[in-house]
């Protein structure tokens, strides 16, 4: 009886610290640039508190949201639902929050930090090339109409145009592994092959529908105006080959598309504002 006991102690104190583990989970799918993990803390003033860390695996800032998917809100130190941001690479406690049984959380990501100061520059031509034919514009009708596409271009560019950069930055964010191409923007839209470069005043330059094997360099790598960083090419939601160049800011838990200057093969581009 004595061994029976001791037994049932034992399956009863694997069972209570699996509860305590079991107490938050990620809702759906994760998202892939940030990673997020639970960790029980059992001593110093956290004890008791189930600790909420997320580690940034892009080369550039991001700011999180971090909420339940569903009911009230989750006490803590910040109590959620909660906002920060990590830098490039950063991982860091996030929350600590008073545990609760089976509560899902969801992770929002969105790149770049708010504060972003958009100076105004000249951006170079992103193709190595002396042709220019522009496909579509700023507001074009056909995928430049939402927020985070308004101010994007797409030049028409053979595949295998080297793609250099327009603007000196980091490389944040890259997509290398996507080959195939199509019209049906449930499957394709956002998942071309491209480079995410961000700027010293918080901007972000997108460079779209890059070739397979087309992607020319890492994330947090630092690169020059008129460095090659890619081959333009033909992946993700597209009707032909070309590059969506595009430049962005996170304006609070949002992308938005916001107007540059440019420097074509012959001169100064102008592109009108989107009514
Ligand atoms: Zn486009």
């Amino acid at each position: 009886m004595r061994a029976a006991g001791l037994a049932l102690l034992v399956a009863c104190a694997v069972c209570a610290t699996a509860q305590a583990w079991a107490t938050f989970r990620m809702a759906g799918t994760q998202d892939p640039r940030v990673a997020v993990r639970f960790v029980e803390a059992t001593s110093g003033d956290s004890a008791g508190m189930v600790e909420v860390w997320a580690e940034n695996r892009l080369g550039g800032p991001v700011e999180v949201s971090l909420a339940p998917e569903s009911g009230s809100g989750i006490a803590g130190d910040p109590p959620l639902p909660m906002r920060t941001l990590l830098r490039g690479f950063e991982r860091k406690r996030v929350a600590r929050l008073n545990a609760q049984p089976d509560r899902r959380l969801r992770l929002h990501v969105v790149p770049g930090t708010p504060d972003a100061q958009p100076r105004d520059v000249e951006y170079a031509y992103p193709l190595q090339t002396s042709q220019l034919r522009i496909e579509q514009g700023w507001g074009g009708a056909y995928s430049h109409r939402d927020a985070q596409n308004r101010h994007a271009v797409d030049f028409a560019a053979e595949i295998g145009t080297p793609v250099i950069a327009a603007r000196a930055g980091t490389v944040m964010e890259v997509e290398a592994d996507f080959a195939q191409a199509g019209l049906d923007a449930e499957i394709y839209a956002g998942r071309a092959n491209f480079v995410r470069i961000v700027h010293d005043d918080g901007t972000m330059a997108l460079y779209a529908h890059l070739d397979a094997n087309g992607v020319l360099v890492r994330v947090g790598q630092r690169v020059r105006k008129g460095q090659a960083i890619g081959l333009s090419g033909n992946t993700g939601f597209t009707a032909g080959p070309h590059l969506h160049f595009t430049v962005q800011a996170n304006r609070g838990m949002r992308l938005e598309s916001i107007p540059f200057r440019m420097f074509g093969p012959q001169g100064i581009l102008r592109f009108t504002e989107p009514k």
